[in-house]
């Protein structure tokens, strides 16, 4: 049997990317268009980024929990840019019980209003707060162009949510939350992401601004990976979230929120894979390492496999995921090419004359060929193993940067934007105007996608113009192709 491998990246990207999430069983599509079945591997590659987000929201003082899916038409026609923004990807319910709603319930969106409506009741003085809440759901936005984990009509995510007594205090949540993500993105996806605020355009509705973490993916396109938005007074005046000062006066809260979804499967697959399949950072990976036995007769088998029973014992009690790959009538060279096309970080093959030895023999998907593969005694194992994964991981988080760093250019004129985004990201001098934005996207198919924070600050906009209209320039941002 042959394994049948994915199209390679360098020849379709497009085909390569659904190759790798429907071969390496990550996801399929489901049979109501824009939605997607995600399969056991998948969810757990997915459960490794909650907790890793999970661990960081708790340590920063936010608590779990859960608001409702069906949402009052009315609540979300509360805030007016609100509605304008989403009324167009709104599923919405009419009929429940064999009967017409006396008011129709939208599928939520995002809950910013429910959540709203929730801490208008919640809070009452400043000792309440802040209030710091994170949810993790569903969602429903209606897609018209569904790519798995990219963009589907329903997904999975976080959203947290938060009421602050100042603006300040807000501001810094906001804040607080993209370094959180910056600082998961590249510490456990290994993706190097670069912070920064959305265009006026872009920001998030109802939102005073809106930050983002965009990740450079293998063709160099961006992915918007996480937001966090400063809501200002918008949601609070809405939905009358108020709180009794110090001086016992009635004011408004400052409220933010943030997100990130099952993107983040979709932008680890990109950022990290090659022609051969996933390649998967260890801290994100369901199963770190793989272990292939080696034998032909049963004597063999029983040797190998006892074997390879106290070494799965000494690597789980170490913490490591592990996984033997049992299979019997598939050769070795099979499963070697199935778990290297499914991204896990270490192979290690176990043959009778290994077992003599005392040894096994590991490969790093990291390292293709010779240079990846090595002996190591079973007795160093406990302590080698976990050095070895977190080498991996610091080794992708290096090779991504470097792409990511290789692919970063300064434009001084619209006709190097044009050159750069066919093969990077440009940094320009831009105007923040929708108009200047959506003639670059006509043009060169590249959109805004942030002013980042870094090279912001040591520049002063004086008399910089946008090099593309001419208007006066609000700050450096980056354009490029985009999922
Ligand atoms: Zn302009």
């Amino acid at each position: 049997m042959e394994v049948q491998g994915v199209t390679p990246r360098s020849e379709d990207y497009s085909r390569w990317y659904t190759d790798v999430v429907k071969m390496a069983d990550l996801a399929d599509y489901a049979p109501v268009r824009g939605c997607m079945i995600i399969k056991p591997y998948g969810y757990e590659l997915w459960e490794n980024i909650k907790s890793g987000l999970d661990r960081r929201f708790k340590a920063t003082g936010h608590q779990n929990a859960y608001f409702p899916l069906f949402i009052p038409m009315s609540f979300i026609e509360k805030e007016s840019e609100h509605i304008e923004g989403f009324a167009p990807e709104l599923a919405v319910v009419t009929h429940g019980g064999g009967k017409k709603l006396d008011e129709p319930l939208a599928v939520r969106p995002t809950s910013e209003t429910m959540i709203g409506y929730a801490f208008a009741q919640w809070i009452n003085s400043y000792r309440d707060l802040p209030l710091l809440i994170n949810q993790w759901a569903n969602v429903v936005r209606w897609e018209m162009r569904p790519r798995l984990f990219l963009r589907t009509t329903e997904f999975l995510w976080q959203e947290g949510h938060t009421a602050h007594a100042t603006a300040d205090e807000a501001k810094e949540e906001t804040m607080r939350m993209l370094e959180t993500y910056a600082d998961f993105a590249a510490n456990d996806a290994a993706i190097p992401v670069i912070a920064g605020e959305k265009s006026a355009s872009e920001k998030f509705a109802g939102a005073e601004k809106s930050f983002t973490i965009e990740a450079m993916m293998g063709n160099t396109w961006a992915l918007q990976s996480g937001t966090s938005h400063y809501l200002g007074r918008n949601f609070a005046r809405a939905f009358d979230i108020k709180f009794l000062n110090e001086e016992n006066e009635l004011e408004y809260c400052h409220t933010t929120s943030w997100g990130v979804s099952t993107r983040m499967v979709g932008g680890i697959v990109m950022a990290h894979g090659d022609d051969k399949g996933l390649r998967l950072p260890p801290r994100m990976a369901p199963i770190q390492v793989v272990i292939v036995p080696i034998w032909r007769t049963d004597d063999q088998k029983d040797l190998v496999m006892g074997a390879i029973e106290g070494v799965n014992r000494t690597l789980t009690d170490a913490g490591v995921r592990v996984h033997v790959d049992r299979r019997e009538g598939i050769t070795p060279g099979f499963k070697f090419n199935d778990w290297e096309m499914r991204g896990v970080p270490v192979r290690m093959e176990v043959g009778p004359r290994d077992v003599e030895s005392g040894t096994v023999v590991i490969a790093r998907r990291d390292v293709p060929g010779k240079d990846g593969k090595r002996t190591l005694s079973q007795q160093e194992l406990e302590v080698a193993i976990p050095q070895l994964l977190v080498e991996i991981q610091d080794h992708m988080l290096a090779q991504a940067t470097e792409f990511r760093d290789a692919h970063l250019h300064r434009a001084g004129s619209y006709d190097e934007l044009k050159d750069i985004v066919k093969d990077g990201w440009a940094l320009i001098p831009h105007c923040n105007t929708k108009e200047c934005e959506e003639k670059i996207k006509s043009e060169t198919k590249a959109s805004s996608r942030c002013y980042p924070l870094e090279e912001n600050k040591g520049w002063n906009a004086g008399e910089a113009t946008c090099p593309v209209c001419g208007k006066p320039a609000a700050g450096l941002a980056y354009f490029s192709r985009a999922y």
